[in-house]
């Protein structure tokens, strides 16, 4: 799920670069910014083919999230996204800044304008979803070293799955169900007959 529900599950608004002729990617988090050179990196990740690459300074994320809406399906061609919210500058691209390709799923067209999505331009990896302030970065392409690392990217502040009812998969992880947006649908028993529909 993107940062914004505006950008998967409803129009976003259109929040420019600062000015037309500004680089893209541009010079600041998560992209190259060098006024504030990046903390010690905790973690590594990167895109299938390795065309890019990244460290993070941290090793937890905000909040994660799992969702399970028709959007999120199709965009990453899986059951459901599992994201993770992260500061910007808690990202730092060291490799493949010219392989980054954005998407506005709301206007269907590729440009740089958050909210958009960010993938590798030359494998199609889903690298994250970028906000205005924040990004939900997908934490399957962290090279996680131990299930200790998995389980505290999973878990994290208030993880939980959210457009539960239209998920084609029942998981049971015990992390909160909400029918649709967190804190504003049902709660859901994960234990319930899952419906294996459409809404
Ligand atoms: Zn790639
Ligand atoms: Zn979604």
């Amino acid at each position: 799920m993107p940062v914004t529900r505006s950008q998967d599950h409803g129009p976003g608004d259109h929040v420019n670069t600062e000015s037309p002729e500004e680089k893209v990617p541009p010079n600041r988090p998560p992209y190259y910014y060098p006024d504030k050179p990046p903390g010690e990196p905790k973690l590594h990740g990167a895109c299938y083919c390795k065309a890019v690459k990244f460290d993070i300074d941290r090793t937890e994320p905000l909040s994660s999230k799992f969702c399970h809406c028709r959007v999120c399906q199709k965009l990453h061609g899986a059951p459901y996204q599992w994201a993770s919210i992260i500061p910007k500058d808690s990202l730092h691209f060291t490799e493949g800044h010219d392989n980054l390709q954005f998407y506005r799923t709301t206007e269907n067209e590729r440009a740089y304008c958050p909210p958009h999505k960010v993938l590798c331009k030359k494998c199609g990896s889903p690298i994250m979803d970028e906000g205005r302030n924040m990004l939900l970065l997908f934490p399957s392409l962290i090279n996680f070293e131990n299930n200790e690392q998995i389980k505290t990217w999973r878990t994290s502040g208030d993880a939980c799955h959210i457009f539960y009812a239209q998920r084609v998969v029942d998981i049971h992880d015990g992390l909160d169900k909400w029918s649709k947006h967190k804190g504003e649908s049902d709660k859901m028993d994960e234990s319930e007959p899952t419906p294996h529909g459409r809404e």
